[in-house]
C-alpha cells in the first residue's frame, strides 16, 4: 500500500487506531492506497481529554499570540501546496487545478483567521456616570467539526483557523472516504506552533459522530454533508444541549435568460455542473432556460463535448456514486429527456479501474423528474425550459435545497429578481459558482443549513464564542440614579 494505516491524533501524538478499518481508494484508478480506522466512543474521550489538557492554557493565551501560529501555518500551507495538492488527488481523484484551488482557498480561510484580533476587539460604554458596560469573547471549550468526503481540506478549514484562533480546542472528524490529509493538517498546525492537545483528529463514521454528538466534554459541533444526516446530527447535538450548525445537501440553479452573453453564460454554467466532478454543494444541477435559448444550449453542449475524463474532469468517489448517479441520467431518459452529451460508460486509457463519469447534458427534462428534483453529486445538467422568469423564479422556489442560485442575464432588472426572489443563501448574477470570497460567510438557506448563521466570514464569530456582559463601577464618589445604585 503507498501510505500507512491512517491514525488518530490525539494530544499532539498519533495513535494507531482499530480494530475496525476501512480501505482508502484512488478513485482515479480503483487502486487501495490506505485503511483508516474507525474510531468509538472511547477514541472520542481520548480526544476530550487531550483537548480538556490543553484548554486553559490556550483559552487564557490572548487572542493577538494565538493568531500568530496562522501566521506561520498560512506560509506553510503556502510552501507545501503542490504537496497538499498532491494529497488530495490521490484520496480524492481531483484534477491538480481543483487540488491546488482547495489549499488556495484554504490559505484565505486561514488568513482571515489571522484578522480575527481586528474584528473582535470589545464594545465599552458609559452607561451612567461612573458605570461602565463592556462586552468581552470567551471561547466555548472543546469543539468539533464533522467533514464530508468532497473537500478533504477546504471544508476543515471552514472551521480549524477560526475556532481554534478564538481559543477552543479542537476535534476534526474526517470523511472516511478522504482520511489522509487530516495527518498533514496537524503535522503543519504543530510546526507552526499550535500546542499539543489544542487540535486532535478522530476518524471514523456514524459511531464517532454520534459520540461526539453525546459527549458532555464537547460544547458545539458543526457538520458538512448530506441533508438526511445533517439533521439526525443537528437533532442530537441540539438533543443534548450543544450550539450545532449543520450544513446539508444542496440542488442548485441556474437561470438563463435570452439576453444573456452567450459565451460568459454556457462557459459560467459548464464550469459551475463539471467542476469538481459536479461533487460540490455549490454545483450547478438545473439550468432553467427561459424562452429562446436554444443557440446557449447547443454552444453549451459543444463545450461539454471537449471536456475529457481524466484530464479536466476527476472521477467520482465510489463505484456505488458512479451506478446511482449513471442510473438518474438512464431513468430520466426513459422519461423523455433528450441526453444532449452522454458521460455515461466513461473510461480513461490506462486507469480502467477508476470510477469515471464524463460531463453530461439533458435536455427537456420535466421539474418533477428525480434528475430535477434530487441532489445527484455529478457532472450532469438538467434543463428545464421554462417561458418567463416567474417560472423560473418558481421552478427554483420548489426545491426544497437552499444553497444556491445563480443568473446569465445583461438587464439589471432580471438579476434583481433573481437576487430579490431566489430562495437561496448564496447568489449569483453572471457567476456560476456563487461562493462568497472571504470575509462574507458561506451558508445557504432551508434545507441546505440546519442552525443560526454561516460557517465562515463573521457570523463564523458569533458561533465559536460566548458573549461576557461586564458592569463596572470604581468611582465611588460617581452620581448616582436608578441604574447604578
Ligand atoms: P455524508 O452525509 O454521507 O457524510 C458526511 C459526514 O457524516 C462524514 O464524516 C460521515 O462519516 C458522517 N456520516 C455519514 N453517515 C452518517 C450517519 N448516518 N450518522 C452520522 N454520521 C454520518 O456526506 P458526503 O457524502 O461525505 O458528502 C457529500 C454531501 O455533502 C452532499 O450532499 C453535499 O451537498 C454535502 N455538502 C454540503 C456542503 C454545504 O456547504 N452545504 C458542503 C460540502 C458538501
Amino acid at each position: 500500500m503507498k501510505y500507512p494505516d491512517a491514525r488518530h491524533y490525539l494530544g499532539g501524538q498519533f495513535v494507531a487506531g482499530g480494530p475496525r478499518f476501512l480501505d482508502v481508494h484512488n478513485p482515479a484508478d480503483g487502486q487501495v492506497i490506505s485503511r483508516v480506522p474507525l474510531g468509538n466512543a472511547a477514541t472520542v474521550a481520548a480526544a476530550v481529554t487531550a483537548a480538556s489538557a490543553a484548554l486553559p492554557g490556550w483559552a487564557g493565551t490572548p487572542v493577538k499570540e494565538r493568531v500568530q501560529v496562522f501566521f506561520r501555518y498560512k506560509t506553510l500551507l503556502e510552501r507545501h501546496i503542490g504537496e497538499l495538492a498532491g494529497l488530495i488527488t490521490e484520496e480524492h481523484g481531483k484534477v491538480k487545478g481543483e487540488a491546488e484551488a482547495e489549499i488556495l482557498k484554504a490559505i484565505e480561510l486561514t488568513e482571515f483567521a489571522c484578522s480575527l484580533p481586528q474584528l473582535i476587539a470589545g464594545e465599552v460604554l458609559e452607561v451612567s456616570r461612573g458605570v461602565e458596560c463592556r462586552l468581552e469573547r470567551y471561547p466555548l471549550g472543546i469543539v468539533a467539526a464533522i467533514n464530508p468526503f468532497n473537500f478533504p481540506s477546504m471544508v476543515p478549514h471552514w472551521t480549524i483557523p477560526n475556532a481554534i484562533a478564538l481559543g477552543n480546542c479542537f476535534i476534526m472528524k474526517p470523511s472516511e472516504l478522504v482520511p489522509l490529509s487530516a495527518a498533514r493538517i496537524a503535522e503543519l498546525l504543530k510546526e507552526a506552533g499550535l500546542p499539543d492537545g489544542v487540535f486532535n483528529v478522530v476518524h471514523g463514521d456514524r459511531e464517532v459522530v454520534e459520540a461526539l454528538c453525546d459527549h458532555p466534554g464537547v460544547s458545539a459541533v458543526t457538520f458538512v454533508g448530506s441533508t438526511k444526516v445533517a439533521q439526525a446530527v443537528y437533532r442530537r447535538a441540539t438533543g443534548n444541549l450543544k450550539r450545532a450548525l449543520c450544513l446539508g445537501g444542496a440542488k442548485n440553479h441556474v437561470i438563463v435568460m435570452p439576453d444573456a452573453d452567450p459565451e460568459m453564460a454556457s462557459g459560467g454554467v459548464l464550469a459551475a455542473m463539471a467542476g469538481c466532478t459536479g461533487q460540490r454543494c455549490m454545483a450547478a444541477s438545473v439550468m432553467v432556460a427561459v424562452s429562446a435559448t436554444d443557440h446557449i444550449v447547443t454552444r453549451l453542449a459543444e463545450q461539454a463535448r471537449t471536456l475529457v475524463a481524466g484530464r479536466d474532469v476527476g472521477p467520482v468517489i465510489t463505484p456505488m456514486a458512479k451506478a446511482r448517479i449513471e442510473g438518474f441520467i438512464t431513468e430520466a431518459e426513459r422519461q423523455g429527456a433528450r441526453v444532449l452529451v452522454d458521460g455515461r460508460g466513461a473510461t480513461v486509457p490506462g486507469k480502467e479501474g477508476g470510477w469515471y463519469v464524463g460531463p453530461t447534458v439533458l435536455d427537456q427534462v420535466r421539474p418533477e423528474m428525480a434528475l430535477a428534483q434530487e441532489e445527484v453529486f455529478g457532472p450532469v445538467l438538467a434543463i428545464v425550459r421554462t417561458p418567463g422568469l416567474t417560472e423560473a423564479l418558481a421552478v427554483e422556489n420548489a426545491s426544497p435545497y437552499g444553497n444556491a442560485c445563480s443568473i446569465f442575464t445583461e438587464s439589471g432588472g432580471a438579476a434583481r429578481a433573481a437576487m430579490e426572489g431566489a430562495s437561496a443563501g448564496m447568489v449569483g448574477v453572471n457567476v456560476g459558482v456563487p461562493v462568497p470570497r472571504e470575509p462574507f460567510g458561506f451558508g445557504g438557506w432551508n434545507d441546505s443549513r440546519f442552525g443560526v448563521g454561516d460557517i465562515t466570514g463573521k457570523s463564523s464569530i458569533e458561533f465559536w464564542t460566548r458573549t461576557k456582559k461586564i458592569t463596572t463601577k470604581w468611582n465611588r464618589e460617581a452620581g448616582t440614579n436608578w441604574m447604578s445604585k
